[in-house]
């Protein structure tokens, strides 16, 4: 075994480790199953990179998307990691078994159904393995805003595996997806390793749309750098990137999975290295960009869930500089995800999907500090104000006390 801080060091180039992430790397440098949750952007990658390289034999990751697989099986092979993923997407299939079924890879990237399967984990059963890393670990759990059937199978992986070190990572999961996560890959409840939620340099705002074209561009004025804005349909985020061009002149684009994959990847690479440039889109846009400067994060309708709306805007200010997060919501985004709840859903999921609505809700509609309801939701004891969301900044409670008291002393 290596040393993990010769690894940091040496192939990744970085002088410490951050956070938790010693924490995470030195229990599965001694073989212990862990869960950690970690927020976006806190390097959750290295967490099994590292060990991957320190440990002898070769990591598996397990991951859902392949953009996000061969996005980090280049960076890793940049970093001289010997790294490649077994995806659909691949036409070096065969070489990738050859080199795994050899020993050598440090990484193997592989999604969950492939994972799951008996071919793939008999051959597995030939190779040494360092770690099995699942990533975006909630997917595992019907209680996470991802759940992914697939991701249940992967019981059946790891329990091949007893002695080999697990390590689930999310950054999105509450105390019921925790529990969940635990239960599904086995790993003992105090594997869990929990960062801290708080990213202090973004300013959350939540307001009601009104005019949300000409609220949108006020922001886009206000905050040079970078920027997304999130809307609820393709549709929208072509109309919307449009409006905001011309009236805010700032370079706009729109992108969301109806596009050409060949647009898609021109839009994402010309944000990815724009100083100003203004992203509108669906939430198909994010997952897997690494921009640290990122300077807003816009929402022109309501979130899925206090899950993703703590990822989406969490894409803001990951350099730590002051980043701005507001959401435009109306009572029709209510009323439409109600009715979604009513149509689409299976009778076993409508009550958390109805408890997730409701804490939408307390969110939107909340008087006091945005981030303490944010924070508690995720498991956090934050103090009850923050000084840097729109409720701290300008409390509502006291204008409208105000208010109230005029209306009565001129009854
Ligand atoms: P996450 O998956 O938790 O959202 P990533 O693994 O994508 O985060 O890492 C986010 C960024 O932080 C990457 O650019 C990564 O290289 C960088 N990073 C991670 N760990 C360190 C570290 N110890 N020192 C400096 N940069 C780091
Ligand atoms: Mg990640």
């Amino acid at each position: 075994m290596r040393n993990p801080l010769d690894v940091l060091h040496e192939t990744f180039g970085y002088s410490s480790f951050r956070g938790r992430q010693q924490d995470v790397i030195d229990r599965i440098m001694a073989g212990v199953h862990t869960l950690a949750v970690m927020p976006t952007g806190a390097g959750k990658s290295l967490c099994y990179q590292v060990p991957a390289m320190a440990r002898p034999g070769t990591g598996l990751v397990i991951s859902p998307l392949i953009a996000l697989m061969h996005d980090q099986v280049r960076s890793a092979s940049a970093a001289g990691i010997k790294a490649a993923a077994l995806t659909s997407a691949n036409d070096d299939r065969e070489e990738t078994v050859r080199r795994f079924l050899a020993g050598d890879l440090d990484l193997l990237y592989v999604a969950p159904e492939r994972a799951s399967g008996e071919g793939f984990r008999r051959m597995v059963d030939r190779v040494q393995l360092s770690l099995i890393a699942i990533d975006e670990a909630h997917c595992v759990s019907e209680w996470g805003h991802d759940f992914r059937p697939d991701y249940r199978l992967l019981r059946a992986l790891v329990e091949d595996h007893p002695e080999i070190p697990r390590l689930a990572l999310t950054a999105t999961a509450d105390r019921h997806t925790r529990d969940d996560v635990l239960a599904q890959l086995g790993i003992p409840a105090d594997g869990l390793i929990l960062a801290g939620f708080d990213r202090p340099n973004i300013r959350y705002s939540i307001s009601p749309r009104d005019g949300l074209p000409t609220q949108l561009a006020q922001i886009v004025r206000d905050t040079p750098g970078p920027g997304i804005v999130y809307a609820p349909t393709r549709d929208a985020t072509e109309k919307l990137a449009a409006a905001l061009a011309t009236s805010t002149g700032r370079p706009t684009r729109a992108y969301h999975a109806g596009l050409d994959a060949a647009v898609r990847a021109r839009n994402q690479e010309a944000f990815v290295t724009s100083e100003d440039m203004v992203m509108v889109a669906t939430v198909a846009f994010g997952m897997g960009i690494d921009k640290p400067d990122v300077r807003f994060v816009a929402h022109a309708g309501l979130p899925k869930s206090i899950e993703g709306y703590y990822q989406e805007t969490g894409r803001a200010g990951r350099d730590g500089d002051p980043s701005v997060a507001h959401l435009f919501w109306g009572a029709d985004d209510f009323a439409r995800a109600t009715r979604r709840i009513a149509d689409d859903i299976g009778e076993d999921r409508q009550r958390s999907e109805r408890q997730r609505l409701a804490s939408l809700g307390a969110l939107v509609e909340a008087a006091g500090c945005r981030r303490a309801i944010l924070l508690r939701h995720f498991g956090e004891n934050p103090p009850a104000a923050c000084g840097n969301c729109d409720n701290c900044l300008n409390p509502p409670s006291s204008i409208d006390a105000t208010e109230a008291a005029r209306k009565l002393l001129s009854a």
